[in-house]
């Protein structure tokens, strides 16, 4: 075990800087331990790779518990079931499982997101239409408790649907068993198809779920917010391709706090990616899956002041919202690096869970934008009048007051979260924020 002392600590988007203590823990006797001398003074919270954009991760004056040296992987090739750890990486699992000409069903857009943090956020990926959220394919999950317990849960317990989305906050995520599903090969058969307008990325996204097990959507949020995009299709594929590993290449270099996101370089950046060859033919899967991890510490183009993700599902039938997005968005001349859209299937019966039908997309804005604040509490409200939520694992600034309207079963996940913790040892500066427990 290695305790820091408090040291500074941030999420992906750096707009938040906590100092807290970090203990590195190795084995579950380590992680026992420090659970049996914890106080609820501050509390605990498990963190995984620190690729959650807010303070889902952060817990001021209190301890984090890096479990991201619990790295054990098996995979059993017969029943295509592999047995993880909290630390091991989507990566990592990636690269075993392929092995066996196997693939975890659902991925985020970063390899790095460790078991932990995956379980904690219910990430998606661009199947969720198909495959639902992660969780849907865990069997089952090894939690250690407030009290020192380790207990095992299956889809039949409530425990495993409050961990589930849960921010972190029910207990320590130590071992999971998830249903991989098989591949013919290690890459995706790409089309990539040129979008003029919104309305015209909506119809083509809605007419090729039936058909595409991975859609999904760049949006162009910059200029004259025409929604004019890029939109990729895929399925797994046949044919191997050479892979090139994505992670652990370029980094970004410290540019000394500078923020170089700003409209002129945010438009010449959407001309160039609107403008590029259009994609036809095999991808090797981890490079289609994480398009951004073959550039470390991107985050840093924000500079210093850091930025917010902000990401939002609607219904279907609501898209005149995404004119209001729009309009506001123009009008404060913010300009978005990054924008995607996706579509979401069912909804899984975890309560904090994000993903449901509907729409949702993506912005990525510098926190230096004069009026975003003010005007996204404006549309937050707008969101949750037409029904709508944001995506609390990369949230770092909604107010407390709409969660509840956001997240209807908020108060069944407090129960089941308070009957596994009374003492209210599990922690964020999120829970705090948002007061979720
Ligand atoms: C470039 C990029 C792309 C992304 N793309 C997607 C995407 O496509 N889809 C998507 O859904 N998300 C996406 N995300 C968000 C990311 O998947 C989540 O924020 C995820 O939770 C990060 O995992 P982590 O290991 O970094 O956890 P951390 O950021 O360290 O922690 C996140 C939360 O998990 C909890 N946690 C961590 N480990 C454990 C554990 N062992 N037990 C219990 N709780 C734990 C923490 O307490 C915290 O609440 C993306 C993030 C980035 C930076």
């Amino acid at each position: 075990m290695r305790i820091t002392e408090a040291q500074m600590v941030s999420g992906w988007g750096n707009n938040f800087h906590s100092l807290s203590t970090r203990v590195v823990v190795t084995t579950h006797g380590e992680a026992e331990e420090i659970v049996s001398m914890a106080t609820s003074n501050r509390g605990l919270l498990p963190i995984g790779a620190l690729r959650s954009y807010g303070d889902s991760a952060l817990n001021s004056g209190g301890t984090l518990i890096d479990v991201t040296a619990l790295k054990f992987l098996t995979i059993d090739s017969d029943t295509a079931i592999a047995t993880v750890g909290a630390g091991v990486t989507i990566s990592e699992l990636e690269h075993a499982a392929l092995v066996h000409s196997l693939f975890p069903p659902v991925v985020p857009g970063t390899g790095y997101v460790t078991m932990g943090g995956a379980i904690a956020a219910d990430i998606h990926g661009k199947s969720h239409h198909k495959t639902g959220s992660f969780s849907q394919s865990v069997l089952q999950m090894t939690l250690l408790l407030a009290n020192g317990h380790q207990v095992t849960y299956t889809p039949s317990d409530p425990e495993f649907w409050a961990t589930v989305g849960g921010l972190g906050l029910t207990g320590i995520v130590i071992e999971l068993h998830i249903q991989l599903r098989s591949v013919q090969s290690n890459s995706v058969e790409v089309t990539e198809h040129r979008v003029a307008n919104l309305a015209a990325m909506l119809d083509l996204l809605g007419r090729s779920d039936k058909d595409y097990e991975h859609t999904v959507a760049w949006i162009d949020l910059s200029g004259d917010y025409r929604g004019r995009g890029v939109v990729s299709l895929g399925n797994y594929g046949t044919k191997s391709v050479k892979e090139k590993s994505v992670t652990g290449g370029l980094s970004l270099p410290d540019i000394g706090g500078k923020n170089l996101i700003n409209r002129s370089t945010v438009k010449v950046f959407n001309e160039i990616w609107f403008r590029k060859p259009l994609k036809s033919g095999p991808v090797a899967l981890t490079k289609y899956m994480h398009p951004l991890d073959g550039i470390q510490k991107w985050n840093r183009i924000y500079g210093a002041p850091g930025f917010l993700q902000y990401q939002f599902v609607i219904d279907e039938g609501r898209e005149e919202i995404f004119e209001s997005l729009f309009t506001g968005l123009r009008g404060l001349k913010a300009s978005s690096f990054l924008g995607v859209l996706k579509k979401f299937g069912a909804a899984t019966q975890a309560p904090l869970s994000f993903p449901r039908p509907g729409w949702t997309l993506t912005l990525d804005y510098s926190v230096t934008v004069p009026g975003l604040e003010k005007f996204l509490q404006e549309f937050d409200e707008e969101l949750v009048a037409a029904g709508g939520r944001v995506y609390l694992i990369k949230d770092s600034r909604v107010s407390p007051a709409l969660i509840p309207a956001m997240y209807p079963e908020l108060e069944k996940w407090r129960a089941i979260r308070s009957s596994m913790d009374p003492q209210r040892l599990w922690q964020s500066d999120q829970a705090r924020r948002l007061q979720l427990c």
